[in-house]
C-alpha cells in the first residue's frame, strides 16, 4: 500500500487527475488486490471463501501476481471510464497500484511468478518477509511519502 501511494504520488504531476485523492485512493485500493489469492491477507480475508478458491485454482503469487493481472484490470477500468465518460487517467492508477504490489512482492525472496499461468518464470529479491529489510523498505516509502504530500501541501 505504501509503494501503491508512492508511485501514485509521483504519478500525479504527470497524469493530472482532476481528482487527486479518488486517484491516490485506487491506487492504494488496487495494490490490496492481488492478494485476493490469500485467506491471509487483509483483503483475502474479507472476502473468504473466494479468496480459498482463487488460492487453490490459481496458487499464492500465481496469476493475480502476474503482469497478466494489472493489465486485465487496467483494461477493464479503462472501459469503464469510457462508457461512464470518466477520465481513463484513473485507469492508470488501478495499474500503478498493482503494478506496485507485484514490483514489492517480486523483490522478497519468495518472489513472483510474472508470467503465470503461461510460464513458471519467476523473479526473486533478497528482501525476507517480515524482516528488518522489509520494515526500512516500509519507512523509507512512508516516509518519501509523507514528504512528497507536505511539498504538494505547500506548494
Ligand atoms: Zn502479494
Amino acid at each position: 500500500m505504501a509503494f501503491g501511494l508512492f508511485l501514485g504520488l509521483l504519478c500525479l504531476p504527470l497524469l493530472q487527475p482532476r481528482n487527486s485523492l479518488l486517484f491516490l485512493s485506487l491506487a492504494v485500493f488496487a495494490a490490496l488486490i492481488p492478494d485476493i489469492d490469500s485467506p491471509d491477507s487483509k483483503l483475502g480475508r474479507k472476502v473468504v471463501p473466494l479468496s480459498h478458491i482463487f488460492k487453490f485454482v490459481f496458487g499464492h503469487r500465481g496469476f493475480f501476481h502476474s503482469i497478466f493481472f494489472p493489465v486485465l484490470m487496467f483494461a477493464g477500468v479503462l472501459g469503464i471510464a469510457f462508457y461512464s465518460q470518466a477520465g481513463y487517467v484513473y485507469a492508470y492508477a488501478v495499474l500503478i497500484g498493482a503494478l506496485s504490489h507485484i514490483f514489492i512482492d517480486a523483490i522478497t525472496i519468495e518472489g513472483v511468478n510474472l508470467l503465470s499461468p503461461v510460464s513458471r518464470f519467476r523473479v526473486a529479491g533478497f528482501i525476507k518477509t517480515n524482516s528488518l529489510m522489509e520494515l526500512a523498505v516500509f519507512v523509507f516509502l512512508t516516509v518519501s511519502c509523507v514528504v512528497i504530500l507536505v511539498g504538494v501541501w505547500f506548494s
